[in-house]
């Protein structure tokens, strides 16, 4: 008895102590996914069509390391074909384009009204760090957090329904439901957009070093792959086969 009781007292605090970390293990992973979901694979494979006329799509733009530099010291360098590239996305007709980036909103203000000035009126949407459903030390913490696009298409799906987007930059709006088929992300980081990674064009980070060269093309080489995907059923199925961009390493390969 006397010595069942001293071996309680020795082994149930360290028991109490394993089960609370795979209770704390557990939770933090049942809540912060960091892979695609089998429902969204699913949908990655069903094939693509080519359409006989383009079909609406939503662009998603990060800001800093995609259109702009963006210094600490809140120097903003624009990247080359910027105003093609926005005079292209908001006068094609088959593009609704928001914005979604991890700068806090009174930056990402900041930097929207320099890229659009006029036009930010067009844009259905400006998402900064307050709409990541970070707690308050997460957002205070300059935690990276992942882009999932579940988030957008349930905000805008209830709007389309409720009729709120129509007066924006589609030629036909009817009957759309945002989903993996028709939404394309464009961001420089590729630990962003793990959750939807097929619905995910990256280009280069435009960074200090191209900022300087000059010679960056990248926006412009998104058009002529969004005047492909414009015409796609399915832009994650055709994207998870015909990505924008390979990864750094081949990418290497491929210059030589
Ligand atoms: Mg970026």
């Amino acid at each position: 008895m006397g010595s069942s009781f001293s071996s309680l007292l020795l082994f149930r605090p360290f028991r109490l102590l394993r089960s609370f970390w795979t209770w704390l293990i557990w939770s933090f992973w049942s809540k912060k996914r960091t892979s695609p979901t089998k429902q969204y694979l699913n949908i990655t494979s069903i094939p693509s069509i080519n359409l006989a006329k383009p079909s609406p799509k939503l662009i998603i733009l990060d800001l800093n390391g995609t259109l702009v530099y963006r210094k600490k010291t809140r120097k903003i360098t624009l990247r080359p074909f910027l105003k093609e590239f926005i005079d292209y996305l908001l006068t094609d007709g088959n593009f609704l384009v928001m914005i979604w980036t991890t700068a806090r909103p009174e930056n990402a203000k900041i930097m929207v009204d320099l890229i659009f000035g006029n036009q930010r009126e067009k844009l259905i949407a400006i998402w900064g760090r307050d709409k990541f459903g970070l707690s308050k030390r997460e957002y205070e913490r300059h935690t990276v957090p992942f882009k999932n696009l579940e988030i957008v298409w349930n905000d805008l799906n209830s709007q389309i329904a409720n009729g709120n987007l129509s007066k924006y930059t589609l030629k036909s709006s009817s009957e759309l439901t945002l989903d993996p088929t028709n939404t394309i992300l464009i961001d420089d980081s590729r630990h962003k957009t793990k959750l939807q990674p097929f619905n995910a064009i990256h280009p280069r980070e435009f960074d200090l070093k191209s900022s300087r060269n000059g010679d960056d093309s990248e926006l412009k080489k998104i058009i002529e792959y969004l005047e492909v995907i414009k015409y796609q059923s399915n832009v994650a199925a055709y994207m998870k086969d015909n990505p924008f961009s390979v990864q750094e390493e081949m990418t290497e390969i491929d210059i030589h």
